[in-house]
């Protein structure tokens, strides 16, 4: 196998073939869930729905604002945070596939005078400076090599005293072992460009000139998620054998399954801003 990064073109393809498939079996947040119970057995739903609860609380807007959603998917949490936040939403993402569907959703929903979708990268966003009041990235960041660069270019878009809402995967410590091989085939097969400890995260923030609100790892909430998808692709197994191949498949099962264990495996949420006054 190789160790390589994967580039921003594999990433794309990914999104571009498997994001249908994935939302079949998952369902339209294309993100982890946080299970907040004992025994973790709420639907898949209520829990990649409740992680967007978590995320909406660390973020700061006013009716009217202008938010800007990194890595938007196929638009479900974009959608949400316009209805419940009264905001309006532009969401971008490499896949092009996704910005069809995140535009049928938005149109199908009634918000496509509010909320819209192009492709872009975040590393060159195609806007103007100070142009948003808010940003969201929601598990998107992972996805690009070069984090710092990624979040400068976050800070260019926000106005003084606008706000970062970002979750994302994260490292508790550093691995070793068969801890590492774990990591190290989720790295692979799910496209991570970036998995680092969060003083890492920590680093990049400081050096885009974002400053830190609040941050929380909330690993202990998301890891039930590997073993629902373990579980799901499992059941899956009639749709998913021909689109993936048998190989392929199993290996998905084996390896959410131990990531569902793997103590290192964390996820962040937090919050950060751009400074009022530039330092
Ligand atoms: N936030 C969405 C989707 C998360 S999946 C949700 O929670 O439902 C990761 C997303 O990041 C995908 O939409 C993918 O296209 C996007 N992405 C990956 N690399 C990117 C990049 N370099 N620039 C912008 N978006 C990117």
């Amino acid at each position: 196998m190789s160790r390589s990064r994967p580039t921003t073109d594999n990433i794309r393809a990914t999104y571009d073939g498997f994001t249908d498939t994935y939302a079949r079996v998952w369902g339209e947040n294309l993100h982890v869930g946080y299970w907040d119970e004992p025994g973790a057995d709420s639907p898949v739903a209520a829990a990649t729905d409740r992680l967007n609860s978590e995320l909406i609380a660390r973020l700061r807007t006013q009716p009217g604002d202008a938010v800007l959603d990194v890595g938007c998917g196929i638009g479900r949490p974009a959608l949400r945070l316009a209805r419940e936040l009264d905001v309006s939403v532009v969401g971008v993402t490499i896949s092009v596939y996704q910005v069809e569907r995140a535009t049928d959703n938005a149109r199908a929903e009634g918000l496509g005078d509010r909320v819209s979708f192009s492709e872009a990268d975040v590393c060159s966003l195609p806007f103007d400076d100070r142009s948003f009041d808010a940003v969201w990235a929601m598990e998107s960041l992972h996805h690009v090599a070069d984090r710092a660069g990624a979040l400068s270019e976050i800070y260019r878009v926000l106005r003084p005293g606008g706000c970062l809402a970002m979750a994302d995967f994260s490292l508790r410590r550093p691995a070793s072992g068969a801890e590492l091989d774990v990591i190290t085939g989720f790295r692979e097969a799910g496209g991570v460009a970036t998995l680092t400890l969060i003083e890492d995260v920590l680093g990049d923030l400081r050096a885009a000139g974002l400053e830190l609100e609040s941050l929380t790892d909330v690993g202990d909430y998301v890891r039930p998620t590997m073993a629902r998808h373990a579980d799901l692709f499992r059941q899956a197994r009639p749709m998913l054998e021909p689109r993936m191949g048998v190989v392929a498949l199993d290996e998905m099962i084996i390896r959410n399954e131990q990531l569902a264990t793997c103590r290192p495996f964390g996820y962040i949420l937090l919050s950060a801003c751009r400074p009022v006054v530039s330092p």
